[in-house]
């Protein structure tokens, strides 16, 4: 059944990371069936941050056709290979949780029974040690390298990226408009969004609306009045100081997350400045006190005045309301620790292509697109929660968050790792098991029991097998350069 007006005219609200990536991936994949425009304001700006990154990215980059080359020279990116937890579980600890594989298992139970096993009967050195994103992160190694074996992610440049894709749309035929949208115009019979009206009296209309006016969500809950659940009693962090300095040193192939007594700071190195943030729950540390530890703790000449973004984690009850779509901070956020936010976007923009309504909304497809979103959401939520449920530090920051009611489904996971160290990554789940079982060991969660698959085979053997992986692993390793040479190296960093 088809409706009497398709979409022909999409129009974007909003020209930061979100609405750039919704305009350079529409303007290139539907090209010829959609006419596409941006309605951004310069007086308002973007949130400018959101730099570091994941690496599905580079599938969304490959849907864009971006050349990896040109992006690192337009976006000064640096490679991430994981993230470095400092001070999570315990002052003084520190674990990567790397974007790599721990080490090859079988069909019957995952490589972490079997060094759990080795480790019980007092061999088989670190978990991470057969990993060789892990072991390069460590090494501050890194190389796209002949045989494309790492799995490795960016950090960028907030508006240099967006600056990027902007070009690239352009180049595609979308059109920019500069301006304030004053209100939004509705079809007194569908309640569909008929147009946006500029504040110089400008009329944009359109068939179908993406929301990315960030945290603002002038469209979705502005006008359509989506609704907003809360989860800030599950992640009660709601204030970030960003800052830019000039780097100390070379730039290390991963974020470093610091936990401090009420939150956790972020270091994201570029080509050609650090990223800094210090991220807090404002009931525990005041934004006095926040900003003057801030500019003690950050290291080297600071390039920009400390920024202060408020935030509230939680999700829009419905991010696709008759022919609007929010993307990105205008549709939900969970906090930034494990930088999903922007790979929750691309994956939006991707489900949106896949599911477009080319006869017009309807009611199925938006509950198709609203269901898969809220379930990913949740997902991620449990696990950048499980980085502070697991914790032994004793600020009543952390004691509270030790201490609180978990969602159902994070309760199950955290009981089924304690008792038989099982980790799955369900239909749902953007995380991998590897991920889940780094970051469970990280936070010192160990499991009282194992799959004893291990035991089919005689210590020797396992033994044996063991130091193979991890002597191939090293001997991998060993052959990268740092990832300061190869940032040097490519992709014309200088400049
Ligand atoms: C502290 C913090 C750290 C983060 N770190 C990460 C990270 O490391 N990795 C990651 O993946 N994500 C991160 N994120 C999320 C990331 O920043 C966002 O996903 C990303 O920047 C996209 O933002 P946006 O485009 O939705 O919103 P914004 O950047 O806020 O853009 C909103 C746009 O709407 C426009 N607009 C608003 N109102 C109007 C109006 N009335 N008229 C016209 N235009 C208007 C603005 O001008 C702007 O162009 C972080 C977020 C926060 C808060």
């Amino acid at each position: 059944m088809t409706r009497e007006q398709g979409v022909t005219r999409v129009v974007i609200a909003g020209g930061g990371t979100a609405g750039w990536l919704a305009a350079a991936a529409l303007t290139r994949q539907l090209r010829g069936q959609v006419a596409v425009t941006l309605v951004e304001s310069d007086e308002i700006g973007t949130i400018g941050v959101g730099e570091a990154t994941i690496p599905t990215i580079r599938a969304f980059h490959a849907l864009l056709g971006l050349d990896e080359n040109a992006f690192l020279r337009a976006a000064k990116a640096s490679f991430k290979l994981g993230i470095q937890f400092e001070g999570w579980a315990r002052e003084g600890d520190s674990y990567i949780h790397s974007f790599g594989a721990l080490g090859r298992g079988t069909w019957m139970a995952e490589f972490h029974h079997m060094w759990l096993e080795a480790h019980a009967q007092g061999f088989g050195g670190e978990l991470s040690a057969a990993c060789a994103e892990h072991e390069a992160a460590r090494a501050e190694r890194f190389a796209t390298d002949e045989n494309g074996s790492l799995n490795y992610a960016y950090h960028l440049d907030a508006g240099l990226y967006a600056r990027a894709l902007r070009e690239q749309a352009e180049a595609q035929g979308l059109v920019r408009i500069e301006g304030r949208i004053a209100r939004v115009e509705r079809d007194g019979a569908s309640g569909d969004i008929a147009a946006l009206v500029l504040e110089d009296g400008a009329r944009v209309a359109g068939d179908l609306f993406l929301d990315c006016t960030g945290f603002r969500a002038l469209l979705i809950e502005g006008e359509m009045q989506a609704g907003w659940e809360d989860w800030s009693h599950w992640l009660p962090t709601n204030r970030a100081l960003a800052m830019q300095t000039r780097a100390v040193g070379p730039a290390v192939p991963y974020t470093r997350a610091i936990a401090h007594d009420a939150g956790w700071r972020w270091q994201i190195p570029l080509q050609h400045r650090v990223g800094n943030g210090l991220v807090y729950a404002s009931d525990f540390l005041s934004d006095d006190e926040a900003r003057h530890r801030f500019l003690g703790l950050v290291e080297g000449e600071p390039l920009i005045e400390p920024r202060l973004i408020r935030f509230t984690t939680g999700r829009r009850k419905r991010v696709w309301v008759n022919n609007c779509i929010a993307l990105s901070l205008a549709s939900g956020f969970v906090e930034p620790l494990e930088s999903t936010s922007i790979h929750l976007t691309m994956i939006a923009i991707t489900r949106l292509l896949q599911l477009f309504p080319f006869n017009g909304s309807t009611p199925a497809l938006a509950r198709r697109f609203d269901d898969l979103a809220q379930r990913e959401l949740e997902r991620v939520r449990d696990f950048v929660m499980l980085h502070y449920v697991l914790n032994q530090r004793p600020e009543p920051f952390w004691q509270r968050m030790r201490e609180m009611e978990l969602p159902a489904s994070l309760t199950e996971r955290i009981a089924v790792w304690r008792e038989a160290a099982h980790a799955w990554q369900g239909a749902d789940d953007l995380f991998r098991v590897d991920s889940w079982v780094q970051v469970m060991l990280g936070q010192r969660l160990e499991p009282e029991g194992h799959h004893h698959v291990a035991r089919l085979m005689p210590p020797e053997r396992l033994r044996q097998a063991l130091a193979d992986m991890q002597a191939a692993t090293a001997a991998t390793v060993a052959k990268l350069p740092t990832h300061q040479q190869y940032l040097d190296r490519h992709g014309g960093v200088a400049a």
